[in-house]
């Protein structure tokens, strides 16, 4: 491998853009050649920005996946990148889903060959339609967490299979989410004794440590909580098979996160034979998968501004150059304002040349994006080489999660599209043959 030639697309998905074989930099630069091709020849916007998704990286995370944390099954949360390729991908290599709305529900469905038991409708407060519309799918595993969810679930779906999501430590996170879901222990024995006297069947229990969890410590309590949930069922009556250790994995952390979960379920959990373990993974899979090249269309000093057009002000306390490249916060960086996200870029190609020499002068740098707002701000100081100009590329890595799933068109501005590549080397043959032994299998091809 390492060419970029399409293969074909039924070999793996069907009525799917071309994927390509090849080192997800490779395309990066191609699609800077394309770019720059079409530019010459008068086409307009060439310079557009553009993701480039590494499929192979989603498989190698499977794979770490399945080798840290056998028994749980991953039901991967859409929200965090609903795109077709990885959701197909994800679905061939057996993973779940985690869907909050109706949308997410009909965009796995739409896949083909999902069963909707693989779905977990993981949003505790739910319209009534939503909670009406899932029944009428069979999507009938879904959470809830406080009493007015339950009369909901009885008046429009009866059979549902609920799961009660309580509320654990979430403050090494960085996206807190138990200012909004979970419920607290001391409520669960009232909602387990309304959902009896409904009439309906709670299953299990889950709960979400918060998103970029960066002290995987936390997991061990949240586990002990779901255990005395667990016995607060069976007081209640209720037999409970369903444990949901929600999302928050780091990357760089995964496999601490792992081990304490591991050893944590083995405590309080020590006979699972009825019981299934599943989690809601997001960032985990896709954050690294995704890479943006990002064009630089404007280039201006900031206040006071000065006469030279070159800018070659040294380093300083100030950025002495502002360069406007075309994505920003209300596009793929509004994870910098949704998801505490800090952007670092990288030059990517430098006066149509991909090699910049370590001997390049720096300067210090800002970046904006193409808006006209200016808490459009890609990265307020960074460094970067002070020749850069108009017409040159900027790389930024880890733009898979939360990124382009939220991005909007403010102002016009389109949302960058995405280039696939299925990565270079092995781990790409490996991928590609699995694919299709699973598609095959799963119905797909
Ligand atoms: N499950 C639920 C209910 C969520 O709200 C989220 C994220 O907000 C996730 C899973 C995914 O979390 P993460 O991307 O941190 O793994």
């Amino acid at each position: 491998f390492g060419g970029s030639e399409p293969i074909s697309e039924a070999t793996i998905f069907p009525s799917l853009p071309p994927l390509y074989f090849g080192h997800p930099e490779v395309h990066l630069r191609n699609g800077i050649i394309n770019a720059s091709r079409l530019a010459n020849d008068g086409e307009i916007d060439a310079e557009k920005a553009f993701f480039v998704a590494d499929l192979s990286q989603v498989f190698r995370q499977h794979q770490r996946w399945l080798a840290c944390l056998p028994e749980i099954t991953p039901f991967y949360a859409v929200k965090c990148n609903p795109d077709p390729y990885v959701l197909r991908l994800l679905a061939a290599l057996g993973a779940g889903f985690d869907c909050a709305s109706n949308g997410e529900i009909s965009q796995v469905l739409s896949i083909g060959g999902i069963d909707p038991s693989r779905i977990i409708f993981a949003n505790p407060c739910k319209a009534n339609s939503f909670i009406r519309n899932a029944g009428r799918l069979g999507v009938d595993t879904m959470t809830f967490d406080n009493i007015d969810e339950l009369y909901k679930v009885a008046r429009t779906h009866p059979r549902a299979k609920l799961v009660v999501r309580i509320l654990t430590d979430d403050t090494k996170s960085l996206c807190q989410l138990g200012l909004k879901y979970g419920a607290p222990l001391v409520t669960v024995p009232g909602l387990l004794a309304k959902a009896k006297e409904l009439q309906l069947d709670v299953i299990g229990v889950s709960f979400h440590v918060g998103s970029g969890c960066y002290d995987p410590t936390v997991y061990s309590d949240a586990i002990s909580r779901a255990r005395s949930v667990f016995d607060m069922a069976n007081d209640a009556g209720f037999s409970f098979t369903l444990l949901d250790v929600g999302g928050g994995f780091e990357d760089a952390l995964f496999e601490q996160a792992a081990a304490v979960l591991t050893d944590a379920i083995q405590q309080h959990f020590p006979d699972r034979r009825n019981i299934k373990v599943i989690a809601e993974p997001g960032r985990f899979y896709v954050s690294k998968a995704f890479s943006l090249a990002a064009n630089i269309i404007a280039r201006r000093a900031p206040f006071p501004d000065t006469s030279t057009t070159e800018y070659t002000t040294t380093l300083s306390d100030h950025p002495s150059v502002m360069y406007y490249i075309n994505d920003g916060v209300y596009g793929a960086f509004n994870c910098i304002l949704f998801d505490h996200q800090v952007a670092h870029p990288y030059v990517l190609s430098m006066d149509g040349s991909f090699h910049v020499p370590s001997s390049e002068p720096v300067c210090l740098s800002s970046v904006w994006g193409p808006t006209c707002d200016s808490i459009d701000c890609v990265c307020p100081k960074t460094e970067l080489p002070r020749g850069l100009r108009v017409g040159d590329w900027l790389g930024f890595d880890n733009m898979g999660a939360y990124t382009v799933c939220a991005a909007s068109q403010f102002n016009g501005f389109e949302v960058s599209k995405v280039v696939y590549t299925l990565g270079g080397g092995a781990s790409a043959a490996e991928m590609h043959n699995k694919l299709i032994a699973f598609a095959a299998e799963a119905g797909l091809l």
